[in-house]
């Protein structure tokens, strides 16, 4: 069993879902595969888009997930929950109903064309740093800094509200 750290963002809603009901649509089909177990969910954050600013803000969450699958398997399975929750790829960074990248996945670093793991931007990011530290206040950044000075250097990226998550 590993842990892996799964974040999750929306800025574009899908035929009746807005981006809160895209992602916990989103952690429903993570939790119900067989080799992954939900540990945590944090709350929903709502933040500024980073790269083009012609998009609305998004929703941010963090999962803390236990798995038996391999990474790859891991990435696979969760592109196709954004597949078939409308997610089309039409420029980097642009808006999207769904996105699910793997910020950590145990202790292991993976480096191949398709997966980066850490995520390279997950101790820059705000939307990712708040969600991930309420869930885990003692997670250690692989940076060796501080969570509190990563979150200090970014506290200008606009995470301007909290939103109650899927689970009370
Ligand atoms: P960013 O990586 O800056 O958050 P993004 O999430 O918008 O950007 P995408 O267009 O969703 O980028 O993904 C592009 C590719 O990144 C995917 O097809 C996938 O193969 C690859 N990738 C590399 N590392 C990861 C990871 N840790 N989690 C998810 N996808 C990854
Ligand atoms: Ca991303
Ligand atoms: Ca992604």
């Amino acid at each position: 069993m590993v842990i892996s750290y799964i974040g999750l963002g929306s800025n574009i809603a899908r035929a009746s879902s807005s981006p809160k009901e895209q992602l916990e649509i989103a952690v429903d089909a993570i939790s119900v595969h067989p080799k992954i177990s939900l540990e945590k969910i944090s709350s929903f954050y709502q933040s500024s888009p980073i790269g083009p600013k012609d998009q609305p803000d998004y929703i941010n969450a963090v999962v803390k997930i236990k798995t038996d699958l391999d990474a790859i398997t891991l990435l696979r399975y969760l592109q196709e929950i954004e597949n078939n929750n409308g997610r089309e790829r039409k420029y980097r960074w642009g808006p999207r109903t769904l996105d699910l990248d793997i910020l950590t996945f145990g202790d292991q670093t993976i480096r191949t064309e398709y997966l980066t793991v850490p995520h390279l931007e997950m101790e820059n990011r705000a939307f990712v740093l708040r969600p991930l530290l309420e869930i885990d206040p003692n997670f250690q950044p692989l940076s060796g800094q501080s969570s509190a000075a990563l979150l200090e250097k970014c506290t200008d990226q606009g995470i301007v509200k909290r939103l109650r998550g899927p689970i009370v």
